[in-house]
């Protein structure tokens, strides 16, 4: 009884199978287990792209293959490099809808940021990509061929660190991101360590307590804005939801394995956040938990209504919560000239032939808020 190809499945996207599902594919093509593995590794160790290349499985097996199943290949639309050395690539969802990840040299690292959704329904008030809404939730086979994507266009760079930090709240696309980071760290596959990604979230307390249960070794990082209750709930309206109280008390109860914390994130807006009580209070509401804070000064985008604080501000801020004994350390900014910096990502380009019109706030979640 085949249980992947069936018609209510449509054709199955290799780029998003686990390898229980390579297995049950070479089932149900009457295979034995070893070729499903076969085919497992031509798509994500070679990279192919066509079932034509696939040369030690049999040549009756392969237009089989080209019948029953797809393969993801993403090929940036546009790419663009900064003048600090940031690449970014926009994609395109098979309907038109715009998503990018952004190259990250630094000091012998090369991080990649991933997005997992064209746009994003969490509606952050200094975010850009909050301004467009929801518009589609990204497969596990297209955020798995970002990382691809990457390692075509620089393949003699390796790629030391992924983050979950691009367009789209990772928890807000629960099963598509765990099943690409199931791809991303298998072992014979891409094999990319749990220890070297970080998922960020802006505060779906339920959904990160169970990534951290599912996920001990993936790092975790929390969107925070605001210390207190009023303006979290302005800047992050998640807030109204699970407010601090409730999520820093999750992220107490998170069991860290040993040396990991959790990094809380602060973007600083001049004049709404920045001042030394804000960092006073900031430093007292993380008391207890086993973090580090990362700071980002704002990084201005058309339509958004904040500034960057001066630079002396950001150290004062900085400086007060190493006082209090925190762990600080300030994002710097890079790629602001091809908006690729923290919180610009915006896919400002046209929304595509077949785009469909945004999923609007209101609308009822395709994976609850939860
Ligand atoms: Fe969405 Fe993250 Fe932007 Fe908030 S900061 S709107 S969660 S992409």
């Amino acid at each position: 009884m085949p249980t992947l190809l069936t018609a209510k499945n449509g054709k199955p996207d290799l780029k998003g199978l686990t390898e229980r599902e390579f297995l049950e594919l070479a089932e149900d093509l009457g295979l034995p287990p070893y070729r499903g593995r076969q085919l497992a590794r031509w798509v994500f160790v070679r990279g192919s792209r066509s079932f034509d290349e696939m040369t030690d499985l049999p040549k009756d097996l392969r237009p089989r293959l080209a019948e029953s199943c797809t393969i993801t290949h993403l090929v940036p639309e546009t790419f663009q490099a900064s003048r600090d050395g940031i690449r970014k690539f926009l994609f395109r969802t098979s309907v038109g809808h715009p998503f990018e990840s952004v190259l990250i040299p630094d000091s012998g690292r090369l991080t990649l940021c991933l997005s997992v959704q064209a746009g994003c329904r969490m509606g952050c008030a200094f975010c850009a990509t909050g301004t467009l809404g929801l518009l589609e939730q990204l497969k596990a086979a297209s955020i798995v061929d970002q990382y691809l994507a990457a390692r075509r266009a620089a393949p003699e760079e390796r790629m030391t660190n992924l983050v979950f930090m691009g367009m789209g709240e990772p928890l807000d696309n629960y099963e598509e991101v765990a099943r690409a980071l199931r791809i991303l760290t298998h072992p014979a596959w891409l094999a990319v360590s749990p220890r070297r990604i970080t998922v960020s979230t802006c505060g779906l307390v339920p959904a990160m307590t169970r990534f951290k249960a599912e996920f001990p070794q993936v790092r975790l990082a929390v969107s925070l804005g605001a210390p207190d209750d009023e303006r979290r709930n302005q800047l992050i309206p998640v807030n109204k939801k699970y407010p601090l109280a409730v999520l820093l008390d999750a992220c107490r109860q998170i069991h860290l394995p040993p040396r990991q914390r959790i990094t809380f994130e602060y973007c600083l807006l001049s004049g709404v956040n920045d001042s030394p009580e804000d960092a006073s209070r900031l430093g007292e509401l993380l008391k207890g938990i086993r973090c580090k804070v990362n700071l980002i000064p704002f990084n201005e985008s058309p339509g958004l209504p904040y500034r960057r604080p001066e630079a002396a501000v950001v150290n004062r801020f900085a400086a007060l919560l190493s006082k209090v004994g925190m762990t600080v350390t300030v994002r710097e900014s890079r790629g602001r000239d091809i908006d690729a910096a923290c919180g610009q990502l915006a896919g400002k380009f046209s929304p595509g032939p077949n785009s469909t019109a945004r999923i609007p706030l209101t609308d009822p979640p395709r994976g609850r808020i939860d």
